[in-house]
């Protein structure tokens, strides 16, 4: 049955039918062995009482094959049509080609929400002190920025015509020989996002939202990213949200049960901060490019992107497609040895999400009891002492076991 949307509330059946896609070259590995996981987590949760229908669509090299294009129309139907899918990674041809898939679906979609927990899961080797004090999600606007794709090689005919444009009209001179990207932020853009991360704090319990910026240099895309969001925590939130001035000011320090703190932060700050204080952050909202940048450090600091699970979701149609972070690696591809970790991780967000929470609980607690047990894939057996180097489908069995005794 189909995941519907009504009223602006997501219902989940009891047997949804969740498509998904394989994906590109080590995707062929990971996805059948996590769709394994799902189907055997979802048991030990509810003991047949619910069920996922998985439904093959075809994106990247295998629609191309079958269909002969790498992302036919009916699977971009069916994502929209089944509300929530998961994916494998995608291949993006380098110079020339088709472009990037995954980008693609996010503009067509307009999943405007690249979502990305950050958290250390024991055992996994980090190269921090105390990887444990990390656990953040990161919401990353998807759809705006620099990322929209409005740019022109130095010497194209439109890049000539903006850099007269700019010297006749506003008087700014812009070297010949440069190139020229836009940067568009929107207030609605900025809104929806904000208003995603604080909805999202509060129905999870989490302590703060920190906007991550770097608004003092730019003031009008960046900025106004930042501004947005206080205005609308200022309109909208003023029983349940206070800001970093606020506590200290009126709260002297002491946040009350049910609130969450918003605060702010300049994006080369946010950096240090994380590596320096990760206690002190919770949900991390930002622009495009800074969330990209601050999503694959973060992953770093708890172990790799093996292990860092993500989502690009709609908060407002509720169409929501998980994926793993990491690309199709396709010098490790057929070998069954890469690690499925991330593809795993992305279907418990993707059960939460449904509010299926008991199988994400349970597929964490056994992934982590199988890294615990050393019984790893090689990317992470090469750095832990004592390892048993596993392939990805005995990993994957291993998890399953693990989840006998919980
Ligand atoms: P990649 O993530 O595919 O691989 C880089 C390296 O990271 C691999 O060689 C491997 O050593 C390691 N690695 C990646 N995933 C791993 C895993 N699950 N377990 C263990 N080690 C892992 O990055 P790339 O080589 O830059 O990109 C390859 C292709 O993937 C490109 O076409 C790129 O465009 C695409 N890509 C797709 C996505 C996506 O679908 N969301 C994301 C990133 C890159």
């Amino acid at each position: 049955m189909k995941i519907t949307v009504e009223n602006g509330k997501m219902h989940v059946p009891n047997n949804p039918t969740i498509p998904y896609i394989t994906g590109d070259g080590i995707g062929r590995d990971i996805t059948p062995v996590a769709l394994k996981v799902f189907d055997a987590a979802v048991e030990k949760a509810y003991n047949g009482q619910r069920k996922v229908e998985w439904l093959k669509i075809l994106a990247g090299e295998e629609a191309l094959e079958k269909k002969g294009e790498p992302l036919p129309k009916e699977t971009i139907e069916a994502i929209k049509e089944y509300v929530v899918s998961i994916k494998g990674p995608l291949t993006t041809p380098v110079g020339g080609g088709y472009r990037s898939l995954n980008v693609t679906m996010r503009q067509v979609l307009d999943l405007f929400v690249c979502f990305r927990p950050v958290r250390y899961f024991t055992g996994v080797p980090s190269p921090m002190k105390h990887p444990e004090l990390l656990d953040v999600i990161i919401f990353r606007e998807n759809t705006e920025d620099v990322y929209a794709g409005i740019e022109w090689p130095y010497d194209s005919k439109e890049s000539i015509e903006i850099k007269n444009f700019l010297k006749d009209k506003l008087n700014v001179n812009i070297k010949e020989n440069s190139g020229i990207g836009i940067k568009p932020i929107s207030i609605s853009g900025s809104k929806r996002i904000g208003k995603a991360a604080i909805d999202y704090a509060l129905k999870y319990g989490r302590k703060s939202v920190t906007i991550m910026h770097k608004g003092n240099i730019m003031k009008y895309t960046e900025g106004l990213f930042k501004n947005v969001i206080y205005q609308l925590a200022e309109e909208e939130y003023k029983d349940t949200v206070i800001t970093e001035k606020e506590l200290t000011e009126k709260y002297n320090g002491k946040v009350l049960d049910g609130k969450i703190v918003l605060k702010d932060r300049i994006a080369d700050a946010m950096f240090q901060q994380l590596l320096l204080r990760p206690s002190e952050y919770d949900i991390i909202v930002a622009p495009n490019l800074n969330g990209d940048y601050i999503s694959d450090a973060c992953a770093a600091q708890v172990g790799g992107l093996g292990m860092a699970p993500g989502g690009n979701i709609n908060f407002n149609t509720h169409i929501a497609l998980f994926e793993a972070t990491h690309g199709s690696a396709p010098k490790h591809a057929g070998k069954n040895e890469i690690n499925p970790g991330s593809m795993i991780l992305s279907g418990a967000e993707m059960f939460e999400y449904m509010e299926w929470d008991e199988v994400k609980k349970i597929i964490i607690t056994a992934i982590e009891k199988t890294i615990q047990e050393k019984y790893v894939t090689y990317d992470l057996a090469r750095q832990i002492d004592g390892a048993r180097k596993v392939s990805t489908s005995d990993f994957g069995d291993r998890i399953i076991k693990n989840m006998e005794d919980i």
